[in-house]
């Protein structure tokens, strides 16, 4: 059986919105490429060397979409495309280039993180400065606003196949919704987990097949005689079967699948993976918090009882109850959950869940916390 998904996943699509260059680069180079906003991405030094960026002491890289909003309209003073942005430290000199150009082009890098023009850079005798490994092997990102990304992500009209989000090994394809009788039901979530109808993503975790290799895990939650259904299929090459995997809950389909890996592992004389260790709602990716942040937001998720909300009154999104005007459970699958923006997102809240037992904001909760005592740290490589 062919899963188009699965053989799309492993062709790297994503473009750099600074310098248009196709996937990861060398990490002396461009570098590999980090999400700057939903479906958008950029090279690590294609951010870190634009003029406005610096990095704080935890590896967050900051002003980075101000760089951005610069370089639409800037031409490269070498190739005279736009999307330029790193500018020659000289003061008034107007020359800015694109990272890979300005490699090519000559211009000297600077351990505080400035670049000039091969003109004056002829001029400069600070040559103990230089640097010359461009090389970034810490782990850095950029910082961005985490709750406006999530609401693009909300409010763009995305099919199953196009716009994702991507959390590390894991890629969300569709959070899934919830029908009436489905909430009422309660048996799509328990305590700590909603299980949302149609929720699909994309785990990158270890193979069953082929030891130290990992493979995509195609995961959804399914309705099957009125309750969740756990499903994972993968195919690790167009020519070999797609292996299935069905459970009732998390834990139990990705049991089967870490049992494969260990016994792989044992008959390879490999160290054990620790499978105690790893939940089963961790690797379907309902722990992380964008993804706990969305179903939270999904309609009339605010009425389920026995569930602690993670983000309580921080709720993203107002959204419509989503209604089955038919009646038809037959029709229920075409049905779309549309998502509306509330004039007063974030500080909206509602009588109905203020009785229900709320999380206090936790480690997860903070997302930003490095923003109040960030340092620069220009001089670090
Ligand atoms: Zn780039
Ligand atoms: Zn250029
Ligand atoms: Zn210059």
């Amino acid at each position: 059986m062919k899963i188009p998904l699965l053989s799309n996943a492993t062709q790297d699509k994503r473009i750099c919105a600074f310098c248009n260059g196709i996937g990861d680069m060398t990490t002396n180079g461009p570098g590999r490429l980090l999400n700057l906003d939903v479906g958008q991405w950029c090279h690590l030094n294609c951010a870190l060397w634009s003029a406005e960026v610096y990095e704080t002491v935890s590896g967050a890289l900051m002003l980075v979409e101000q760089a951005y909003k610069r370089s639409i309209n800037t031409e490269c003073a070498s190739c005279k495309q736009k999307g330029a942005s790193l500018t020659c430290f000289f003061q008034r000199c107007p020359n800015t280039y694109h990272f890979p150009c300005a490699v090519n082009n000559g211009c000297v890098f600077y351990k505080n993180k400035t670049i000039m023009c091969p003109v004056h850079a002829s001029r400069t005798t600070a040559t103990d400065q230089i640097l010359d490994d461009k090389s970034v092997f810490r782990k850095v990102w950029i910082n961005r606003d985490e709750v406006k990304q999530i609401q693009n992500y909300m409010t763009e009209e995305h099919e199953e196949t196009s716009y994702t989000l991507r959390i590390g090994s894991l890629v969300l394809h569709n959070v899934g919704q919830l029908l009436p009788h489905q909430l009422q039901s309660a048996v799509f979530h328990n305590r700590n987990f909603i299980y949302p109808v149609g929720y699909t993503i994309t785990r990158f975790y270890w193979s069953m097949n082929r030891p130290n290799r990992r493979c995509a895990y195609h995961c959804t939650i399914i309705d099957m005689d009125n309750k969740p259904m756990f499903r994972i299929r993968t195919q690790e090459n167009l020519d070999e079967p797609a292996q299935e995997f069905l459970e009732s809950t998390p834990k139990a389909v990705w049991h089967k699948i870490v049992d494969e890996i260990d016994s792989l592992r044992r008959r390879h004389g490999l160290v054990k993976m620790f499978s105690i260790f790893v939940s089963g709602e961790d690797l379907y990716g309902l722990t992380e918090p964008h993804i706990i942040r969305l179903i939270e937001s999904l309609p009339g998720v605010e009425m389920l009882q026995n569930y602690a909300f993670k983000y309580g009154r921080l709720q993203l999104l107002d959204m419509p109850l989503t209604l089955n005007p038919t009646g038809c459970a037959r029709s229920e699958p075409k049905l779309q959950t549309h998502f509306r923006r509330h004039a007063q997102t974030l500080t909206s809240s509602h009588s109905t869940r203020s009785a229900l037992p709320r999380t206090v904001l936790g480690v997860e909760g903070t997302q930003i916390p490095y923003v109040k005592h960030f340092v620069l740290s220009k001089s670090t490589q």
